[in-house]
C-alpha cells in the first residue's frame, strides 16, 4: 500500500485503532447475543447498553433516545418514513435543494406516490432561505428534514433557529447530521430536534453502524419491523462489535471537540489560504463563516475536477471532486447548482476534507504540489485564457 495523504474524510474515515482494540473482543470469544437470558449474552448486553451511553452523551441525548441503525441513509430514511406513517393525513414534505441523496432520493421517490415536496433553495453562499422554508408550511405538513451541514461545502445552517420555527408550527422536525456530529459540539435539546442522523463511518467507526435519535415523546412507526431489539424500533440482532465501536468513536470524538475547532480548523485555513495564494482564479464555495472545521470546496476555474483527483491521486492525495459522472457527462453536483456556482468554476470544484490524523506536513505538500497542476492543467484547457484577469 502506497502512503496516502487522506483528505476525503467526509467520505468516509480511518477506524481509530482504540476503536478496533474495542471491537475485536467480539468477533472472538465473545459472541453472545445481547438479547439473550444467560450470563454469556448479558455481558455482551452490558456493553451495548454502554455503547448506547456513550452515543447519546456525545450529542446529550438520553440512552433511550438512541436507535442503532445500518447506517446514516437508513437513519434519514427511518426518521422521514417515522414521521409520514405517524401522520398519515397530512402529504406534504420540506426539505432543502442541498440535502445528501439519503433525503433528496427518498423525497423524490415520495412525490411518486402522491406526496407533495417542497426543496427549499439556498443562496450563492448555500445559505438557506428561512423565509421560504416558513411561507412552505402547511397545516398539511407532515415532516421538514433539513441537513445540519453540508457534505460538499461544510456550510452549517441555523438548526437551532429553523427548529424553533417549525415546531412552533407543530411539525416533526429531523435534522440530518452525519457531517456535523464530531466535528462541533451538537445538544439535541439545545438545538430542540425531533430527530437526528449520525454515522459511524464518518467519526472514525466502521461502516455500516450508524444512529437515530428520536426524542422522548416523539411519535415513531419503525422502518425494520421484527424483533423487540432497539425498543421494537428496529428489528434484527443488533450489531455488536460495531455498536461497541460506535460507542468507542463517539467517546473519542468527544475529546476531538477541541482540536477540531482548533488544529484541524487550523490547517484547513492553511491549506485554503496555501492554495488560494498559489493559484489564480480559485474560490472558496460556500459561507466561510458557518462552516464545518474541517471541510473546504475550492473551486478552480477553467479546469475538470475529475483531471485534478486523477493528477493528485498519482501523488496519493485522496480527496473529492464537486461533480458526478452521470452517464459519460460530467454533471456539477447539485449543491453547486443550487448555489448557483457558475458552470466553469463548479466543473473544477474540489473538496478536502480534514480530520484529527492529519498533519501539517501533509497539507505543505498539497499546497506545494497543487497549484503546478492547476497550471499545466489550464495549459491543455480549451477554455482557459491566460489574460483573464484574476
Ligand atoms: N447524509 C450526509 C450529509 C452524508 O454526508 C452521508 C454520507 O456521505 C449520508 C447522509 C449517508 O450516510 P451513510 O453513508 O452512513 O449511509
Amino acid at each position: 500500500m502506497m502512503d496516502v495523504i487522506y483528505v476525503d474524510n467526509n467520505a468516509t474515515t480511518r477506524v481509530a485503532p482504540e476503536v478496533i482494540e474495542e471491537m475485536l473482543p467480539y468477533f472472538g470469544d465473545l459472541y453472545g447475543n445481547p438479547s439473550s437470558m444467560h450470563t454469556f449474552g448479558g455481558t455482551v448486553g452490558r456493553k451495548v447498553r454502554e455503547a448506547r451511553e456513550k452515543v447519546a452523551h456525545l450529542i446529550g441525548a438520553l440512552p433511550e433516545e438512541i436507535v442503532f441503525t445500518g447506517c446514516g441513509t437508513e437513519s434519514d430514511n427511518t426518521a422521514i418514513n417515522a414521521a409520514i406513517e405517524s401522520n398519515p393525513g397530512k402529504k406534504h414534505i420540506v426539505a432543502t435543494r442541498v440535502e445528501h441523496p439519503a433525503v433528496k432520493n427518498l423525497f423524490e421517490h415520495l412525490s411518486k406516490k402522491g406526496y407533495r415536496t417542497t426543496f427549499i433553495p439556498v443562496d450563492h453562499q448555500g445559505r438557506l432561505d428561512i423565509d421560504a422554508l416558513e411561507k412552505s408550511l402547511t397545516d398539511d405538513t407532515a415532516i421538514v428534514s433539513i441537513m445540519w451541514a453540508n457534505n460538499e461545502t461544510g456550510v452549517m445552517f441555523p438548526i437551532e433557529e429553523i427548529t424553533q420555527r417549525v415546531r412552533e408550527r407543530g411539525i416533526v422536525f429531523h435534522t440530518d447530521a452525519v457531517q456535523t456530529v464530531g466535528k462541533i459540539p451538537v445538544d439535541v435539546k439545545k438545538a430542540g430536534v425531533d430527530m437526528l442522523s449520525l454515522s459511524g463511518h464518518k467519526i472514525h467507526a466502521p461502516k455500516g453502524i450508524a444512529a437515530l435519535y428520536v426524542r422522548k415523546g416523539v411519535k415513531f412507526t419503525p422502518f425494520l419491523i421484527g424483533g423487540h431489539q432497539e425498543r421494537g424500533r428496529r428489528g434484527g440482532t443488533e450489531n455488536v462489535s460495531s455498536i461497541i465501536g460506535m460507542g468507542k468513536a463517539c467517546e473519542l470524538a468527544v475529546d476531538h471537540l477541541k482540536e477540531q475547532a482548533g488544529r484541524v480548523k487550523t490547517l484547513r485555513d492553511r491549506l485554503e489560504s496555501g492554495l488560494l495564494k498559489g493559484t489564480p482564479k480559485a474560490l472558496i464555495n460556500g459561507d466561510r463563516e458557518h462552516r464545518l472545521p474541517n471541510t473546504t470546496s475550492i473551486s478552480f476555474e477553467y479546469v475538470e475536477g475529475e483531471s485534478i483527483l486523477l493528477m493528485m491521486d498519482r501523488l496519493g492525495i485522496c480527496a473529492s471532486s464537486g461533480s458526478a459522472c452521470t452517464s459519460g457527462s460530467l454533471e456539477p453536483s447539485h449543491v453547486l447548482r443550487a448555489m448557483g456556482v457558475p458552470f466553469t468554476a463548479a466543473h473544477g470544484s474540489i473538496r478536502f476534507s480534514l480530520s484529527v490524523y492529519n498533519t501539517e506536513k501533509e497539507i505543505d505538500f498539497i499546497i506545494k504540489e497543487l497549484p503546478p497542476i492547476i497550471a499545466k492543467l489550464r495549459e491543455i484547457s480549451p477554455f482557459w485564457k491566460p489574460e483573464i484577469p484574476s
